[in-house]
C-alpha cells in the first residue's frame, strides 16, 4: 500500500492523532497553515472527492462531525474555522486520498489563495 495516509491510518507512519473512530481518523498537518491545521480522513481510502459515492453518504457526514467535534474541543468553534478539500492539481492536491483541512486560529482571509 503505497498510500500515505492509508500507512498513517495503519499506524505504520507515525503522526500526532488527534481523533479517531471506526470510520475516521483526525492527525496534525505536519506543515500547519494556521495555528490550528488538522487533517480528518476516511479510514476507507477515496482518491479524490470525485471518486465519493452514494454509498459514501454517512462517512463524508462522518468527517464532518468528526471537524465539528475537534473545532469545538479546541475552542476555535464559535470564533470560526476553516474546512478544505482540495480536489486534483489546480486545486493543490498533494495527496490523493480525500482529507478535510481544519484550518483556525487566525484570520482567514477570502478568495482564497
Ligand atoms: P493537500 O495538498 O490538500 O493534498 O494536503 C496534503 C496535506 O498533507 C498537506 O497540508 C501536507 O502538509 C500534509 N502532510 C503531508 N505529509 C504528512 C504527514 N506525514 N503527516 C501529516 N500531514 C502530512
Ligand atoms: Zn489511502
Amino acid at each position: 500500500m503505497s498510500c500515505l495516509f492509508c500507512r498513517i491510518i495503519d499506524k505504520e507512519i507515525p503522526s500526532k492523532i488527534i481523533y479517531e473512530n471506526e470510520q475516521v481518523l483526525a492527525f496534525e498537518d505536519t506543515n500547519p497553515q494556521a495555528p490550528t491545521h488538522i487533517l480528518v480522513v476516511p479510514k476507507k481510502h477515496i482518491s479524490t472527492s470525485l471518486e465519493i459515492s452514494g454509498g459514501d453518504n454517512e462517512l463524508i457526514g462522518l468527517m464532518f462531525q468528526a471537524a465539528n467535534k475537534i473545532a469545538k474541543d479546541r475552542g476555535v468553534a464559535e470564533r470560526g474555522f476553516r474546512l478544505v478539500m482540495n480536489c486534483n492539481q489546480e486545486a493543490g492536491q498533494t495527496v490523493f486520498h480525500i482529507h478535510l483541512h481544519l484550518l483556525a486560529g487566525r484570520r482567514m482571509s477570502w478568495p482564497p489563495g
